[in-house]
């Protein structure tokens, strides 16, 4: 705040020294003027026309009213030195026509055509105000001027030594200069600040800022000079146009500078449709009179302004830094305007040329709220780097978290993994006993509980076993059944478990007898036995089974002081079995000859050999 103070201070000390003050003495005071109201004059008619028809009029009060009325002025210039040249200025540079006669009795010396209807080339010079050469003669002169306007009321006429306009003009120049420098200064630097930015409120405030210029390099006649010498119908309407965008982007400005949105939205809205309503006016103004747009204007700027004053204040008082600044540049605005007012009015005498005062004032303005605008952008950019920090933070913090996450989650697949390892060690010991009682059950369940012997079920698939074994590799296969001879008597004279003595003892031979390991002897019922003989032809397991016989019947088995003797008889079947017959053939035989044993009066062993082949022959 104390630099703009001081730079405020700076600006005003130096406009107040340099501000080309039109000198009092060339303004013409002594105008008389006729309204012409049903436009009957001509300058010849005028000429001829008696003098009471002019009526005194004083340039300071400026209220005639000339809206669209042919007006005629009259004045008188003292006798001229010839060699100081001077010039006759119209100080209004928005007069749609004027017509200048200069008149030496009766005589006209000089007729111009002047006024921004006219194409700015047809100026009789070349120059933003309106001005014409006054004839250098020695005798007095007297000056008609007609205006028809639908402009502004005001006709300051002003007569100059040719000399002292330039030094003035030089010197508004100058400052026209410095102050349309700084507007395109801040609208560029304005727009830069856009294009790397990509802040919208840059371009508004840079199209504020040129459409400002606009609208007064309009007022000054610059624009035409400069600009658009050739279109008088932008002439005609630059003000209108210039002013409402130049408001139009202060509002939307407004709006987005002091971030109208995020404390009350309905303030927001409101100052756009006010934005809004001033581009509709836009174009109304380019249809209805001068005057009457500049009314309209006046009223809707007036209540827009307060209106903005309004949200700005509430803006500050609910916090907003910027709103604070920016309303105090408003009030800055408001004060100045309101003395301008009042130097105009000439309430006070404070000597101000509405030009300069305006181009002072604006300039401050643009200046403070450039600097907001920076102010702002540079807060909004500290948010913005604090926020990212934040989340740089967070992220970090987030990343930390994730890596002891993973370092957890890889502890824990370790310890896991080692539980799985551990857990499946003691399956597989598991499984691998429980695999060795499956086969002892499995054993257990082969073997004859009394005689410790295979028992009949084992014996059963082992003779399917065989029987495709011999089919396979066509090899004699011999098949043994044994039978206890009149065992019912050994029961029934010695009892039973004396009986089961016997059969254990009979197993136990058989078993201590057989040599081959591939030999097998089961139980396969009762007092029944069978042998089961691979590779062994009937010859072979005739003299096996013999010896077998012999041995039984040579035994004593002795129980309980009991000495016993028993004999058996036994069947042999033998053969190379073949596909085309049942596999129970060579157990068939095998019981078979049994009972052919048992027959031929038992204690004897008979055998007989299956040939299929020849039975098939
Ligand atoms: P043979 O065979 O000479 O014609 O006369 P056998 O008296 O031996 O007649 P058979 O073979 O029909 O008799 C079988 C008898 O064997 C019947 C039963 O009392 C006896 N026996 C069967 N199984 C057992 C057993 O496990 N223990 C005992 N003690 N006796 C049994
Ligand atoms: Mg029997
Ligand atoms: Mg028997």
């Amino acid at each position: 705040m104390v630099i703009i103070s001081i730079f405020v201070a700076v600006l005003f000390a130096i406009t107040s020294f340099t501000n080309p003050i039109r000198p009092s003495h060339s303004l013409i005071v002594d105008v008389e003027y006729l309204v012409d109201t049903n436009k009957q004059y001509s300058i010849t008619s005028i000429l001829s026309t008696s003098n009471n028809i002019w009526q005194q009029h004083s340039q300071d009060s400026n209220t005639l009213d000339m809206f669209n009325k042919l007006l005629w002025f009259r004045f008188t210039l003292d006798s001229l030195d010839p060699k100081q040249p001077r010039l006759l200025e119209i100080d209004n540079a928005l007069l749609d026509r004027v017509n200048l006669w200069f008149v030496r009795g009766n005589e006209i010396l000089n007729e111009y055509q002047i006024g921004d209807s006219l194409p700015f080339s047809q100026r009789v010079i070349e120059h933003e105000s309106f001005l014409s050469p006054v004839p250098t003669k020695s005798q007095e002169i007297v000056v008609y001027v007609s205006t028809l306007s639908k402009g502004l009321n005001r006709l300051p006429l002003n007569i100059w030594q040719q000399q002292d306009y330039l030094k003035f003009t030089s010197k508004s120049n100058l400052i026209a200069g410095v102050f349309f420098g700084l507007m395109l200064t801040m609208g560029f630097i304005s727009l830069f600040f856009f294009v790397t930015t990509r802040n919208a409120t840059f371009l508004v405030y840079a199209g504020y800022v040129m459409f400002l210029a606009l609208t007064l390099a309009a007022l000054q006649g610059l624009g035409y000079r400069y600009i658009w010498p050739n279109s008088t119908w932008l002439q005609q309407n630059a003000i209108g146009i210039f002013a409402h965008l130049t408001v139009w982007f202060s509002i939307i400005f407004c709006d987005l500078l002091l971030n109208v949105r995020v404390y009350s939205v309905k303030f927001s809205k409101l100052l756009n449709v006010i934005a809004y309503a001033f581009l509709i006016n836009l174009v109304i103004s380019l249809f209805i009179p001068l005057p009457l747009f500049f009314n309209i204007f006046l009223i809707m700027l007036c209540t827009s302004s307060i209106f903005i004053f309004n949200v700005s204040v509430r803006l500050w008082i609910k916090g907003s830094l910027i709103a604070r600044y920016y309303t105090l540049a408003l009030a800055i605005l408001f004060i100045s305007a309101c003395v301008i007012s009042v130097d105009t009015l000439n309430v006070i005498d404070l000597n101000l040329s509405s030009n300069y005062t305006l181009m002072l004032n604006m300039s401050v303005e643009t200046i403070l709220l450039g600097l907001i605008l920076g102010i702002s952008h540079h807060q909004q950019r500290q948010v913005y780097l604090d926020t990212q920090a934040e989340l740089l933070n967070k992220e970090r913090q987030a990343q930390h978290n994730q890596i002891d996450m993973l370092a957890l989650q890889e502890n824990t697949t370790e310890e896991l993994e080692y539980k799985v390892q551990e857990r499946t060690l003691e399956l597989e010991i598991a499984l691998r006993e429980l695999s060795e009682t499956n086969r002892e059950l499995q054993e257990k369940n082969t073997i004859d509980a009394l005689t410790g012997i295979r028992n009949r079920s084992y014996f059963n698939k082992k003779y399917q076993a065989e029987v495709r074994k011999s089919r396979r590799e066509r090899t004699q296969l011999s098949v043994v059944m044994i039978d206890i001879d009149h065992f019912k008597s050994v029961n029934d004279q010695y009892g039973h478990l004396i009986g089961d003595e016997c059969i254990k003892a009979v197993a136990r031979t058989f078993k201590n007898a057989l040599k081959r390991p591939s030999d097998n002897v089961c139980r396969y019922g009762g007092e029944e036995f069978v042998l089961i003989l691979p590779s062994t032809d009937l010859k072979g397991a005739l003299i096996l089974v013999e010896q077998l016989r012999v041995k039984i019947e040579k035994t004593n088995i002795h129980t309980d002081d009991v000495t016993i003797n028993i004999t058996i008889s036994a069947g042999i079947g033998t053969a190379i079995a073949d596909i085309t017959q049942p596999e129970d053939n060579i157990l068939a035989l095998a019981d078979k000859q049994l009972y052919a044993a048992k027959n031929a009066g038992r204690n004897n062993v008979q055998g007989s050999h299956i040939d299929f082949i020849q039975q098939q022959d």
